[in-house]
């Protein structure tokens, strides 16, 4: 039985990763922080089914203490490691850049010397993101696209993409980076665009909200199915040789059409709710941000297979459950 290790196994992909790895007979243990043992109902609701049937093996800490890495690397020697770890608001890494610095470079470091050092067959993941692209020249982007950064976070994940780099290149570690774009699902953290309006517009279509306020509904973004995701981590660490890969849907839509479908799907109106709050608007990109895909379909035999708007609607029914 393989062991793999998901730092961030509470998170949305985590939850999802840790379903998928015990699908394969994975024995997968988690790392979660101890304060979420003070609301469990809540930090751990992704997980939930799984720790009511034991199927998960859940270890406390913070990855930003290299004493817990190294005690956790060494007491369970896993086959592979996921490391899902991260403050991924962007907001947020601007009013705490530190605070992500700390929590998503360090523990990558961490990581990859405890690897080196106590276990070097142990494959490793790393959650990169296309954030790293940033402000870019070309689209679509893929795994050979110069990085141009625009945020404390994109930074923060460009800084731990390298160290793996590092590490795969001169220390012949295993070592991956999945380059993903924007994934979402019913488990998506509430303060992200996608969950904001599905959630929302739920509580409005049950009366207990009026309107929802949003920014440019002419932003397009590139976003695709978290478990679908999942999978093509998993394929990285089943690769003859570690590589990076671009992993998106390689289709664009608009935040608009996102409104029409959560809308539609409620029988609602959109342009009687949504409402332009100058608060959200961000300038808008230049050049369109959309993965290409071709070395993961290539290489990976990956492909997505949850479609925006069947995701969408997943979303709806999801949190229609839940407000109900
Ligand atoms: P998520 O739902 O925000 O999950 C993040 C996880 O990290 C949570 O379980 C969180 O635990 C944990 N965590 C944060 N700080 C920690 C710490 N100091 N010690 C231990 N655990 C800590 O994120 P996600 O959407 O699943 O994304 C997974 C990874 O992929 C992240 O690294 C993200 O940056 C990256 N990524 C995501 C996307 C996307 O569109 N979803 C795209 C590209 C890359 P708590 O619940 O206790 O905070």
């Amino acid at each position: 039985m393989r062991k793999a290790f998901i730092t961030g196994i509470s998170g949305q992909d985590g939850s999802y990763l840790a379903e998928f790895l015990l699908s394969k007979n994975y024995e997968v243990h988690g790392l979660v922080r101890l304060v979420a043992f003070e609301n469990p109902d809540e930090r751990f609701s992704r997980i939930s089914h799984l720790l009511a049937d034991k199927k998960i093996i859940l270890h406390h800490g913070e990855v930003t203490d290299l004493a817990t890495i190294w005690r956790l690397i060494s007491q369970i020697k896993p086959d592979e490691i996921y490391h899902l770890a991260a403050q991924s608001q962007i907001k947020v890494s601007f009013e705490d850049e530190f605070g992500t610095f700390r929590t998503n470079t360090d523990s990558t470091h961490y990581l990859l010397a405890a690897i080196k050092d106590l276990n070097p067959d142990t494959k490793f993941y790393f959650a990169a993101t296309s954030e790293m692209f940033g402000r870019v020249k070309d689209s679509p982007q893929n795994e050979n696209t110069p990085f141009n950064p625009v945020s404390p976070y994109a930074v923060s994940k460009l800084v731990s993409y390298y160290l793996t780099r590092m590490y795969r290149e001169d220390y012949k570690i295993f070592a991956c980076s999945g380059i993903l774009f924007n994934h979402e699902s019913p488990r998506r953290g509430f303060e992200f665009v996608t969950r904001k309006i599905t959630s929302t517009a739920v509580r409005i279509k049950l009366g207990l909200e009026k309107e929802l306020k949003l920014g440019r509904l002419e932003a397009r973004r590139d976003w695709g199915f978290a478990g679908d995701y999942v999978e093509a981590m998993w394929l990285m660490l089943q690769q003859v040789q570690p590589e990076d890969f671009v992993i998106g849907s390689g289709e664009t839509h608009t935040i608009q059409e996102l409104v029409e479908i959560v809308f539609g799907a409620l029988d609602l109106d959109w342009r009687k709710y949504v409402v332009i709050d100058p608060a959200f608007v961000r300038s808008p990109e230049k050049i369109e941000i959309k993965a290409d895909i071709t070395k993961a379909k290539t290489k990976l035999c990956w492909s997505p297979k949850i479609q925006f708007k069947e995701l969408v609607r997943m979303m709806v029914k999801e949190d229609l459950k839940r407000v109900r």
